[in-house]
């Protein structure tokens, strides 16, 4: 699966907003956005023409960026998204949610969603006590997800624990930090997702 494999930092600085690509850095002094809030290269520090196509255009970079995917398969949410019933661009950042690399995530058993994803590559999440290898694979209601037994005394978890002592579980999932058990309550609202993101943005964009 093509994936973007350039420095994270800069897409902050390309989107005018902290995307929280890399773990404890951006917490940190060290986050380059803090430095550096201005567009990378020569130009950066002119202001860009605000065309209301650009703001859409940005929005959907920014989406893209914060869940590291690419454009093919955020299409294609957007596609389901449309498809399904209720509003649409709510119905995208549910489907954004609900993929497992996600939610590892927002569980708290990693630093990012790029660590996330590297977690269940690397067969180290059971759903339902089944290992699944597949980052965009889509979880459910009623769904468990828990770190596989072998991998938990596997340092890159309990770092990634460690840090994320201060992180919130969303109220639509459910963990049990000891025992390293998660649980799907219901899909999430878009009250109960923390993304800045102006969804009906990206919605106006593929309306075109
Ligand atoms: Fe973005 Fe994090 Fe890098 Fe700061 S440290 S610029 S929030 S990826």
């Amino acid at each position: 699966m093509a994936r973007y494999t350039g420095a994270d930092c800069r897409l902050c600085r390309r989107e005018g907003s902290k995307l929280f690509l890399k773990g404890d850095r951006c917490y940190s002094a060290k986050c380059a956005f803090e430095r550096r809030p201005y567009a990378p290269g020569d130009a950066g520090k002119k202001r860009a023409k605000e065309s209301e196509y650009r703001l859409q255009l940005r929005e959907k970079q920014k989406a893209k960026r914060i869940y590291g995917i690419l454009e093919k398969q955020f299409r294609g949410y957007y596609d389901i998204a449309n498809r399904q019933e209720g509003v649409t661009g709510e119905n995208l950042l549910r489907l954004l949610e609900s993929r497992l690399d996600n939610v590892v995530y927002r569980l708290g058993f990693s630093k990012s969603r790029d660590e996330a994803r590297q977690q269940v590559r690397h067969g180290h999440i059971l759903v339902n006590g089944r290992r699944v290898t597949i980052p965009s694979f889509r979880v459910r209601q009623g769904d468990t997800i828990e770190v596989a037994p072998k991998a938990k005394d596997l340092l890159v978890i309990k770092s990634s624990l460690v840090s994320n002592e201060r992180t919130e579980v969303p109220g639509w999932l459910e963990v049990d930090i000891e025992k390293l058990v998660g649980s799907v309550l219901s899909l999430p609202n878009r009250d109960q997702i923390d993304a800045d993101i102006h969804e009906q943005l990206i919605v106006e964009l593929y309306s075109k």
